[in-house]
């Protein structure tokens, strides 16, 4: 039996993941919560995620996928490799993890089907996807048909941030009334440090950026 009643959200903690986990509550009775461990050099990240699920009320589960940092070290796993701070002319940013998105949607999806779940949500967007390949549309669609093969199962894809840029998505949690929470609680910084974060990282930037517009947005919009 296929339950629609449920989902299953990628979720890292970050501003991106935690949006679409409060979006999927919303619209399902009930959300999980996946988490993986891929030896991200900021454990605080797990330590985010774990904090505002419990205090949420969210199931959570975290999967080991430390393997994944021994196959494609990346400067978000390994502490030697410094993150790139503006992306390279060619090729992906040394902050991308090959497969990362693939590999947690495919035992996201492997993890939904033994409970007889078809929908999963992802934070990934297209408008600000940095270079990551992974992130775009194209390759979730593509991803939603090979799972389906895969399992011989309907699976159901969902990506509320893909047309969205960082403006938007804060306007997206503020419509969600947990503009605080995702402000103050989740964590995107390369340099490890929650909520506003380090404030020079690419990460932080491209977060700053759109909360200030989205300020100003609103500030415009009330006079
Ligand atoms: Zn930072």
């Amino acid at each position: 039996m296929k339950d629609k009643e449920k989902a299953v959200v990628i979720f890292s903690g970050g501003q991106d993941s935690t949006t679409c986990l409060f979006w999927a509550k919303k619209r399902y009775p009930e959300v999980i919560a996946l988490s993986f461990d891929y030896g991200q050099r900021h454990r605080k990240e797990l330590d985010c995620a774990r904090a505002i699920t419990k205090e949420y009320g969210f199931e959570h589960h975290i999967l080991d996928l430390r393997l994944l940092n021994e196959l494609a070290p990346n400067s978000l796993t390994r502490p030697e490799i410094a993150v790139d701070t503006d992306a390279p002319e060619t090729g992906t940013p040394n902050s991308f993890v090959d497969g990362r998105n693939m590999v947690f949607l495919t035992y996201g999806a492997i993890f939904a089907k033994q409970r007889g779940i078809t929908d999963l949500v992802t934070g990934v967007s297209q408008s600000d996807f940095s270079g990551y390949p992974d992130c775009r549309d194209v390759f979730i669609k593509s991803l939603n048909a090979t799972l389906n093969l895969a399992m011989d199962y309907e699976f159901d894809i969902h990506t509320p941030l893909m047309w969205l840029d960082k403006e938007e998505t804060w306007a997206l949690a503020d419509e969600l009334g947990v503009l605080e929470v995702i402000r103050d609680k989740t964590l995107t910084c390369y340099n490890g440090i929650p909520g506003a974060g380090c404030g020079n990282c690419p990460a932080c930037k491209l977060r700053k950026r759109g909360y200030e517009r989205y300020k100003e947005r609103i500030s415009y919009g009330n006079q």
